[in-house]
Parts: C-alpha cells; structure tokens; sequence
C-alpha cells in the first residue's frame, strides 16, 4: 500500500486517524545559510522545494533530521515536549556531519513558530502535532564527495498524528539481530537519514520471515536499540537499560523515562545488556520501546534465533511510567524540570 500525503482537514477536535505522518500540516519555516551561516527564517505555506538536481545532500548523504511532538493539554494549551533537547541534538548532528550548524537558539525559535503557525490543526490526545526539522546541505556540487557543504537548507514541517503503530495500542513482537549492527558507530548519535536506509533490509527481512513488527539491533549479543526507538527492561523494581555509548540514539524520551522512573521509586540500572540477560528474564519481565513517535510501547514478544520468547509480566510497570510521561506532557502533572514550553 502507497500512503499519500494528504493536506490536513481535521479540526482541533479530532484526533488524527491518518497513517502516521502522511498529514500535512498547512505551515512550515525554512532558513537558509549564506556564507556557511543561519540568518533569519520565514513562515511559508508547505509546499514542494526546488531542488538543484546537483545539490550535495542527494549525492553525498548530507542530511539529518529531527523529530518531537507539541500536546494539546488537558487545558486546551498547547505543549512542546522537550524542544531545547531536540534542537541540542540537531546542532550536535549537524557538527558530526560536517554540515553548517544551525545554532540551538535558532532551531528552537522555528520550532516554536511551526507550532503557533498550526495552532488549529493540533489533534486532541492521544494524537499530537508531531514535528520534523530537516538540515541538509545544498551545494549544488556532484564533485563535492569528499568536502562539505558550505551552504545549508533548514526547514521544519509538521504533521497531525495519531498512534505511531498501526492497529492501535498493542504489545509489540521484536526479532533480536545479533550479527548486524543498525548502523555505524560515527553515526549511531546522529538521526542521519541514511541510517534508515541501512536498517531496512533487515527490518523488511524479518517481517517477511518472522512476522514481527521490528528489529531489536544486538551486534554480538550487547542489545543496543530498534530502528527508531530505544530499549528497556524492568524486572521488578528496576529499570534496566543500555548505557549511553556512541552505537546509539541518545533519546530524550529514554531519559525522560528514566527520569520518572527515579521518581516513582523505581531504581535505573544503565549499563550493557544482553541477549541472554534478556530472554532468562522471561517472561516474568517486561519490556518496552521508548521514542518520541512510540511514546512507551510494551514488547510482548521476541524472536532470539528462530525461537520465540514471550514477555509479560502482568505488573502494569510500563503502562504507570507512559502514563505518568502522557502526565507530564500534557499539563496534567507537575513538571519540576520545566521540560514543557507552552505555545500560543
Ligand atoms: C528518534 C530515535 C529514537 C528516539 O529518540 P527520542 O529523542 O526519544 O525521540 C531512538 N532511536 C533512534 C534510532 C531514533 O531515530
């Protein structure tokens, strides 16, 4: 099946039905840098961009992206979830990238203004605009394989969405990958678009053969994350979870989580997890996925070679610690570390 990009028509009040970034939202922003450098930006209706056919980012994969979400809160207010964090990382990403780095300030300032722009097409929860700023580098150069571009296109579009996973809310079935790692070390820290790419044959692989949703990247056994969200464990009263390395995403949700964790009495154990760890945990544990698109999905299911390994504990852990995070970014809960930013 084709999903279509469509033009958003919902009204505030409806939550988002469509397929999970295929709603476009009327309003984005987009800065260019002159000289190597950000100056300015402008609100422009969403509409296709005119590409030079030699620009850098389509030959020589310069370009990476960042995703967050505003909430319309049990006030009716409009929340950003954590954007100083996102905009952080896009400004780090662009430097391992080798690409002008837009500064954080400024990342923010467009963030917030695709935000007011659609104001009117924010869904009521548990939808939520979800946001996409895209850096890419637009030296019109097919000689430039081995040097940057100087000269960078920034530009934040936004989208109405509903649930990430297709069917709704459901305990997901991962295939644990122990030889092939989702990408590589220089760029395991960096949402660079080409990760993507290199983790579908493997996700596509195991649809078609196991029949499961994902693939929970373990080169060598040390379980590192899926393709777009992070992992953890808990076993009773702890969290157990991969510590930060450079192998992968460093997500804000992740920490977020981890976060409430603490602070709802449980104790956060960061550090390497194993397959093995993993499936002796069976199946009293639980699992989950945590992301900014996942929010915090509970993994019913592994597949660790070719046997499956079930999950389940019946504690209701995840579902306290995602609805404490739902807490939090909607204005129904405190919010002592000023992670929200209301918009309007
Ligand atoms: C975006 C992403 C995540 C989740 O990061 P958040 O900041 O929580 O949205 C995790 N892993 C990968 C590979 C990602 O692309």
């Amino acid at each position: 099946m084709t999903a279509q990009a469509t033009t958003a028509t919902t009204g505030r009040s409806q939550p988002s039905t469509a397929v999970f970034g295929t709603e476009v939202a009327p309003w984005m922003v987009r800065a260019s840098t002159v000289d190597g450098r950000f100056d300015g930006f402008e609100v422009t209706a969403t509409a296709p961009l005119a590409l030079h056919p030699f620009t850098h980012a389509l030959h020589y994969g310069s370009t990476c992206f960042e995703g967050l979400k505003a909430h319309r809160g049990v006030d009716g207010a409009v929340r950003l979830f954590r954007a100083d964090r996102h905009a952080a990382r896009l400004e780090e990403s662009a430097r391992r990238m080798s690409m002008p780095q837009p500064a954080a300030g400024l990342v923010l300032e467009m963030i917030e203004h695709v935000v007011r722009a659609n104001l009117e097409v924010v869904p009521e929860p548990p939808g939520a605009l979800y946001i996409r700023p895209v850096l890419m580098g637009v030296d019109p150069n097919i000689g430039a394989a081995a040097t940057p571009s100087v000269d960078a296109l920034l530009y934040v579009v936004a989208s109405p969405v509903g649930d990430y996973f297709a069917g709704g809310r459901r305990a997901l079935s991962l295939l644990v990958e122990t030889e092939m790692p989702r990408t590589t070390p220089q760029f395991g820290r960096v949402k660079a678009a080409a990760n993507y790419a290199l983790a579908l044959p493997a996700t596509m692989a195991a649809r078609r053969v196991h029949d499961v949703d994902q693939v929970l990247f373990a080169p060598g056994g040390r379980i590192q994350e899926t393709g777009a969200a992070n992992f953890l464990l808990v076993e009773d009263d702890r969290v157990v979870t991969p510590a930060l390395d450079e192998s992968f995403l460093h997500g804000v949700t992740r920490d977020a989580v981890l976060t409430l964790a603490v602070r709802s009495g449980f104790t956060v154990d960061e550090r390497d997890l194993s397959v093995a760890e993993l499936v002796a945990c069976a199946p009293e544990a639980e699992a989950a996925l945590a992301g900014t698109a996942a929010v915090l999905t509970e993994v019913g299911s592994f597949v660790v070679a070719g046997e499956e390994v079930r999950f389940g504990g019946d504690t209701g852990a995840i579902i306290r610690l995602r609805d404490a995070l739902v807490a939090v970014q909607r204005g129904a809960a405190d919010d002592p570390d000023g992670w929200t930013r209301i918009v309007q």
